[in-house]
């Protein structure tokens, strides 16, 4: 008799579990015509961002228009290079772009897949210098390099004290994309103190997709930020560049989050903490039960990190093989990323090749997500590790 399969995330159990909460949200908009603005979103904002520690907290429709809102806010100029990493979605840089920006890579620490501080500093030392005025100019470009873009992948802070102190040194703005990263906290040697995500950059993008670890019922995102000035253009932004009713300082978009999401959220961000315990318990478990593989390299969480496992990404060599076996074993995988950014066709015109950045490439090839969510079982983890052991030591 064979077992039924694993999937690789569950978006029915908690939505039914709390389907009356929800309804409820429903019933409240529709006896209100709540539909756009209002209390639901102001709420939501005001939970979210002391959620993350922050000051402010814009809801916005996607999380592509929080990073594309946030560069925009907080000082992409067109023409501008911005840094970011090659190994995420490319949401992280096609924002670079929509605002105006050129996107430049920095590979990723071999053990983390996140930016890797001395290779970004490498970069700066190497290719740029400072004008008079202190700010970093490419030598090749000619272009001034103003922002870096941390991804806290996979729910795992970036090494934010690194890459805050070389961002000064250098005249960089530090935006976040915590698309994957709600409530993952961050060790900093300089106070001692742990931080959210989204409450250590100049401002942070988060997704409300809803596979994320806080997922709207349908399209929805954030940008938190700790500057008055910053929030108040993101409001703009998001509402056709209105400061008021019609009278519009500049031009926007069309950005908002709708009501409805924001009281599904905010039900949702009750349970999340429970919902991250959850996650880490799992992946405690999953790097348990994985130790006595050898051939199988379970995540990295330095001591400063505490990860909220969006995903659980191991690597194994012939990982094709594995995704295969394991698929016809009933459990579902996912990869993250298959094709680094610098080598997608959206970016020939980079003129990047194969070797450019090493580590993203080799992580790409040998990478492989499992199963994770909340509610994943004690059997269902048993399950995938036994089929990993079997598959990686036959
Ligand atoms: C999901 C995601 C985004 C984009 O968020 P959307 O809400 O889908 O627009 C950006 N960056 C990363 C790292 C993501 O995982």
């Amino acid at each position: 008799m064979s077992n039924p399969s694993v999937p690789f995330l569950d978006l029915v159990t908690p939505h039914v579990e709390m389907k009356a909460e929800l309804l409820a949200v429903l019933d409240k908009a529709i006896d209100t015509a709540g539909y756009a603005g209002g209390n639901m979103v102001k709420s939501f904002e005001e939970e979210f961002a002391r959620f993350c520690g922050a000051k402010h907290c814009v809801a916005v429709n996607s999380g592509t228009d929080a990073l594309r809102f946030a560069y925009m806010a907080g000082g992409v100029k067109p023409g501008d290079e911005v840094i970011t990493v090659p190994n995420t979605f490319i949401a992280t840089s096609e924002s670079i772009t929509q605002a105006g920006g050129n996107v430049v890579f920095v590979d990723v620490d071999e053990r983390t897949y996140n930016l890797d501080p001395a290779k970004l500093r490498a970069f700066l030392t190497s290719t740029c210098k400072k004008d008079a005025s202190g700010k970093a100019i490419n030598i090749k470009t000619q272009r001034p390099v103003t922002a870096v873009v941390p991804v806290h992948l996979y729910g795992q802070s970036a090494d934010m004290d690194e890459i805050m102190d070389i961002a000064r040194e250098w005249g960089l703005i530090v935006f976040e994309d915590a698309c994957q990263a709600h409530g993952a906290e961050y060790l900093s040697r300089k106070d001692n103190t742990w931080h959210r995500t989204g409450s250590m950059g100049k401002a942070t993008a988060f997704s409300f997709y809803p596979g994320k670890n806080l997922g709207a019922l349908g399209e929805g995102g954030a940008i938190t930020t700790n500057d008055d000035n910053i929030a108040r253009i993101c409001r703009q932004l998001r509402d056709h560049g209105q400061a008021q009713k019609y009278y519009h300082d500049t031009e926007g978009y069309n950005g908002r989050l709708d009501a409805i999401q924001c009281g599904f959220l905010s039900a949702k961000l009750k349970r999340l903490p429970q919902w991250t315990e959850a996650r880490q318990r799992n992946a405690r478990r999953y790097t348990e039960l994985l130790k006595s593989v050898k051939t199988v390299t379970p995540p990295f969480e330095p001591e400063w990190s505490k990860a909220v496992y969006h995903l659980y990404v191991i690597r194994v060599k012939d990982r094709e093989t594995v995704q295969k076996k394991l698929a016809d074993l009933g459990v579902n995988t996912g990869l993250h990323y298959p094709v680094p950014l610098h080598l997608q066709k959206a970016y020939t015109h980079l003129g990047h090749k194969a070797g450019d950045f090493p580590v993203t490439e080799k992580a790409a090839k040998e990478i492989l997500s499992l199963p994770m969510f909340p509610g994943l079982t004690d059997e269902q983890i048993g399950r995938v590790t036994d089929a990993i052991r079997n598959t990686c030591t036959e």
